[in-house]
């Protein structure tokens, strides 16, 4: 099929080249001129596991090609796909004028029949005012224009593989042309296996805020746990163990620590409660969940705090600026929310992540960079295990003491047994467990 991606993102870049992959053929459009021309040369924009070589091989295939004219993802295609971003406005409401301005580009280019599937993540409603933007727009006859909702549900770290083999795919349309459309788009999915859910369109939008908000809540209710384990001794992981045993509840998103960050989580969790408060509706839980995720972060500077009194003058290492593994991105990333916290309160901080580092000192210039774990950890009072980093595990802990000013590890992701970090003679603070003084 001919399909057109408005916003070449984290989700608009996936959605062009896992299309592309099936054999789709597909233009992805960005306002971003240095972006598209990247992407025109193979180069990927951000770094994303097995993104390059998909992309290579769609423009050498020439199933996929990149524009900064948005008519070339709208004219002659058969569906376009809306992913530009929907960051927060300060009230924490989805910011909609992105979604707005790509529905113009789409009326202002379409012709014949066209489904314009919104991928962005927006507040239930959203569809109804893309179409009725459509049609002030598009002046004459917009019979052929429809719109339906497909949230994406990927993850940033394993987005290729979430994309050609999707957990679900959503599809929410108000007629059965826009859902048969959609079935034939995904077919080799589908057929491969991935389910598929058919609703309405407000019900496939609410339904990413509600699976965002669950998952942020699965988070914050082990970190708050985590509290209750550090107050009497139990050990977090342990119980998370024993309950993800239960098929009811699963294991998955029960690992005490930093909490969460990204683009996602904190914004859609944001957007949700103003969604909720616009229709009446009083849902403290969403509250609790950010503010659970906030004390996160401040419990595991306590533990540096209480590990090397004052901080002033103290250097302290962090591991880890992504706000996950698998990924360079650092939007709202817990990392940079504790390094700035403890360069408020006086400490030096130093970093070192395989891959973001370039976007961190962006966000925050007065990070001291290392070129790997060493040089970061150099002279340091304390460590901060902030992502988790599978190489992290590996680090050379006898070396590590031998740099380090202190033998001293907070472990903000529990990565390390904390009876081998006593035996090596390390004070060790883990999440949600005894400490080793
Ligand atoms: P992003 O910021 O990485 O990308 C958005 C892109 O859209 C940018 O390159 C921007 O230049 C482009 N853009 C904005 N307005 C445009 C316009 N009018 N025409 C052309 N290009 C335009 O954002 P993202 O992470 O890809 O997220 C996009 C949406 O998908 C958001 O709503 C997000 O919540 C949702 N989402 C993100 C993820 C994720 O893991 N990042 C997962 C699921 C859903």
């Amino acid at each position: 099929m001919r399909v057109g991606v408005i916003g070449t993102g984290h989700v608009g870049l996936v959605t062009c080249v896992a299309l592309a992959e099936i054999g789709h053929d597909v233009v992805g459009v960005d306002r971003d001129q240095e972006r598209i021309l990247k992407l025109q040369d193979g180069r990927a924009p951000f770094f994303e596991p097995g993104l390059e070589p998909l992309l290579e091989k769609g423009l050498n295939q020439r199933l996929l090609a990149f524009s900064v004219e948005p008519e070339s993802a709208v004219a002659d295609r058969e569906v376009v796909f809306i992913c530009v971003g929907t960051p927060p406005r300060t009230d924490g409401q989805a910011n909609l004028v992105a979604i707005e301005s790509a529905a113009r580009e789409v009326a202002r280019a379409a012709s014949g029949e066209l489904i314009v599937a919104e991928k962005s993540t927006v507040p239930a409603g959203t569809a109804d005012r893309i179409h009725r933007t459509i049609a002030l727009e598009h002046r004459s006859s917009r019979n052929g224009i429809e719109v339906v909702s497909n949230p994406e549900f990927l993850r940033e770290g394993t987005a290729i593989e979430d994309a050609l083999r999707p957990s679900r795919i959503l599809v929410g349309a108000n007629s059965p042309r826009g859902h048969e459309v959609m079935r034939r788009l995904y077919a080799a999915a589908i057929d491969a296996g991935s389910p598929l859910v058919e609703t309405d369109i407000r019900t496939a939008e609410l339904a990413k805020h509600a699976s965002n908000a669950f998952l942020a809540l699965k988070i914050s209710y082990v970190n708050a746990l985590a509290r209750v384990c550090e107050r009497t001794g139990a050990d977090v992981d342990s119980i998370a163990d024993v309950m993800g045993f239960d098929p009811r509840i699963g294991r998955a998103f029960l690992d005490a620590g930093l909490g969460y960050g990204g683009f996602c989580f904190p914004k859609d969790l944001q957007a949700f409660e103003r969604l909720a408060d616009s229709v009446n509706y009083d849902f403290p839980l969403l509250r609790e969940i950010r503010r659970l995720n906030d004390q996160a972060v401040e419990a595991v500077f306590d533990n540096v705090e209480d590990g090397l009194w004052n901080l002033e003058g103290k250097r302290v290492a962090l591991l880890g600026l992504s706000f996950k593994p698998g990924t360079d991105d650092v939007r709202l990333s817990p990392s940079l929310a504790l390094a700035r916290r403890l360069i408020d309160a006086g400490a030096t901080v130093a970093a070192f992540d395989p891959e973001a580092m370039m976007a961190a000192k962006e966000e925050l210039p007065e990070l001291e960079l290392a070129s790997d774990v060493f040089g970061a950890t150099n002279d340091a009072h304390c460590v901060v295990l902030c992502t988790s980093w599978p190489q992290f595990r590996n680090i050379d802990l006898d070396l590590l003491k031998e740099v380090m000013a202190y033998p001293m590890v907070v472990d903000g992701r529990n990565m390390y047994d904390p009876a081998e970090m006593g035996a090596r003679g390390f004070t060790y603070y883990p999440t949600g467990k005894p400490p080793i003084r």
